[in-house]
């Protein structure tokens, strides 16, 4: 197996969290490895297009992904935060959960007009938290050119729900 394969392979199954029938996939194993994070971001940084601008992550996971990906690339990091964080919001939406809603805010001045933007984030699930944040990019005037994400758990339909948008995940299960 290869050294990916193997970063990915710290990733464990929690059955019944956050409630009973979910199987949650913890990362944390995978973030806690040197060798296995260096991996992981190599081959994240890898499937985001040389040509992108500025990178936009989902707290809190996506902040780690993302921190290390804008450093390796000297580009900005926006960070969009769940609402009550940010005392400067330029926009924010609400969008659908399986069970109620949720919301996620912009911080002011963090995309700008024009730029091209990679969405990055740890687990794809229903494509509802990556899909409200490329709303949020494309409402300031960027283009979202591509999503890149560690793990995408495929009978969610995620992808289904970016429409045409490269989506980029290290495993797909
Ligand atoms: P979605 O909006 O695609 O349904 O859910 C994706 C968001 O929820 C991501 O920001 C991700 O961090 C979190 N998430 C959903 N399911 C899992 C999971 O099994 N493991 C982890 N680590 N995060 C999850």
């Amino acid at each position: 197996r290869s050294e990916l394969d193997r970063a990915l392979d710290l990733i464990t199954e929690i059955p019944d969290f956050p409630e009973p029938g979910v199987i949650f996939r913890d990362l944390t194993p995978m973030f806690a490895d040197g060798t296995a994070f260096v991996h992981v971001v190599d081959a994240l940084n890898e499937a985001i297009s040389d040509d992108v601008d500025r990178l936009v992550a989902v707290e809190a996971r996506g902040f780690v992904l993302a921190a290390a990906l804008g450093y390796a690339r000297r580009i900005g990091v926006a960070l969009v935060r769940k609402p009550g964080k940010l005392p400067n919001v330029a926009d924010r939406i609400d969008y659908q959960l399986e069970y109620g809603t949720a919301t996620l805010e912009l911080p002011v001045g963090s995309v700008k007009p024009g730029e091209r933007v990679a969405v990055v984030d740890d687990v794809l699930a229903t494509g509802g938290t990556v899909a409200a944040s490329v709303e949020l990019i494309r409402r300031a005037g960027a283009d979202v050119t591509g999503i890149a994400v560690v793990l995408e758990l495929a009978a969610l339909g995620g992808r289904s729900r970016l429409d045409a948008l490269p989506v980029h995940a290290l495993r797909t299960i």
